[in-house]
């Protein structure tokens, strides 16, 4: 690809990196749970528990923790999910870019040394 190819690509990527929305990372889990309760419903055969719980998983420091959230905010976390997966494309591209940059301006180095001798 041609330098000033990369570079125009190279500014459109980082141009809709720029236009995303809140990134968050993790996932959310829909979860039913049995409560342990004796006589509780919940225990019946065939019972998914109570629920369901929306729950965001997330890595903090090598640590997964957990948060619950509530029905009504479901739809903006999974915005938010896919905002970051869609930064994670971009950025993926971008730096894959950013290599075919690198062996460019390296080869066009090499050749203009061999043309010199
Ligand atoms: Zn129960």
């Amino acid at each position: 690809m041609h330098k000033k190819t990369i570079e125009h690509k190279l500014r459109k990527l980082k141009q809709e990196l720029f236009d995303i929305g809140i990134p968050i990372p993790g996932s959310i889990q829909i979860v039913y749970r049995r409560c342990g309760k004796k006589n509780c419903w919940c225990q019946q055969s065939g019972s998914k528990g109570h629920g369901p719980y929306y729950i965001w998983y997330k890595r903090e420091q090598r640590k997964l923790k957990t948060q619950l959230i509530s029905a009504e905010d479901i739809q903006i976390y999974q915005e938010w999910i896919k905002n970051r997966e869609a930064m994670e494309v971009l950025v993926k591209k971008i730096v894959e870019l950013g290599a075919l940059y690198a062996v460019d301006f390296n080869n066009t180095k090499i050749n203009s040394k061999k043309v010199h001798r």
